[in-house]
């Protein structure tokens, strides 16, 4: 188990003990349009419960999906014992740790920002980038300078655990690069959809752990980490990134239920494209999927065994296993 698995565990126990389901009055808070279960919102790993817990009490007060998405993935940003995004993210193979993320609502906007260094909430400043710049993306020095411009400060988000674990790693691996497994991965990829029945999505990461300095993966690349469509639904991705873009797997998965796939069959199709390629059963990485679509409908799919999400709706909110490929 890597470190950084080992860290997860532990912080999603933690949550897990804070965040059990929803206080009842909230149910009735519960909007449902015919079938249509709104609202809702669903997030990868164990993390994802207390984000979910901070995107619902928005949700549930008639705030926007896109405020919803936003704050919900600044929890686990924030969140020192989650050592894949943000601030206590595991470094490059040089100790620095980079933050990709995107965000994208209802109306097709969508901001982005990748290779990102010193910034506690890169998610923010891709909102940010999607609302005050005429760009959609902005990576590396360039995120960084228009971050401060627009406010935020720098902070060092190297922890001194995660610090530790990159020391003991160029120890015992000479600086060459650890199999990515089905252990490595952990970003945090949350779509919703409000009470209005609009959509939106977010993904923010600091990436595979030890990665080349200057990698980018899936996550700030709309399409790819995440992609909403408010005619048809949302889904994100989390796992081994370059796996992911191969297939534009979050694009994919959209289009795959706008010609009527459920959640569930497109997140199947989109892994299924995934292993036609590669052979999973060998190489044993791991890609996960979410999906939710304009029914309030939702969907999960990965390749190997371990992949968890948080989904709430209906007032409970609660931690699931997903289905897996490789049985
Ligand atoms: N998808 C992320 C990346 O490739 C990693 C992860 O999900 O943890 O950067």
């Amino acid at each position: 188990m890597t470190t950084r698995r080992k860290f997860i565990k532990q912080s999603a126990l933690a949550s897990a003990f804070v965040i059990t389901g929803m206080p009842k009055a909230r149910s009735e808070e519960m909007s449902m349009t015919g079938s249509i279960k709104k609202p809702i919102v669903i997030s990868t790993w164990e993390h994802g419960l207390a984000a979910n817990e901070t995107a619902w009490k928005i949700l549930t007060s008639g705030g926007k999906a896109l405020d919803a998405v936003e704050k919900g993935v600044m929890v686990s940003e924030a969140d020192p014992n989650v050592t894949s995004v943000g601030y206590g993210g595991l470094p490059d193979r040089d100790g620095n740790v980079t933050l990709d993320a995107c965000i994208m609502d209802e109306k097709g906007n969508c901001g982005s920002v990748a290779f990102l260094q010193n910034i506690m909430h890169p998610i923010s400043v891709a909102r940010l980038v999607m609302e005050k710049t005429p760009h959609i993306m902005l990576v590396g020095e360039g995120a960084q300078r228009f971050a401060k411009m627009v406010g935020f400060q720098e902070v060092n988000l190297l922890t001194g655990e995660s610090k530790r674990a990159w020391e003991m790693w160029l120890k015992e691996n000479k600086y060459e690069p650890i199999k990515i497994d089905k252990d490595n991965h952990d970003t945090i990829g949350m779509v919703a959809m409000d009470k209005n029945g609009d959509i939106s999505g977010a993904c923010t990461t600091s990436g595979l752990a030890w990665k080349y300095h200057g990698r980018v993966g899936d996550s700030p690349i709309i399409g790819a980490g995440m992609y909403a469509d408010n005619e048809v639904g949302a889904a994100c991705a989390t796992g081994k990134g370059e796996e992911v873009i191969r297939i534009c797997g979050a694009h994919l998965i959209v289009e795959l239920m706008r010609n009527g796939k459920s959640p569930q069959q497109a997140c199947e199709e989109a892994v299924k494209r995934i292993a036609k390629k590669r052979d999973v059963y060998k190489d044993p990485f791991q890609v996960g999927f979410l999906a939710i679509n304009k029914k309030g409908e939702h969907g999960a799919y990965c390749i190997q065994k371990g992949f968890k999400y948080a989904l709430a709706v209906d007032g409970v909110n609660k931690i699931y296993d997903s289905d897996f490929y490789v049985k």
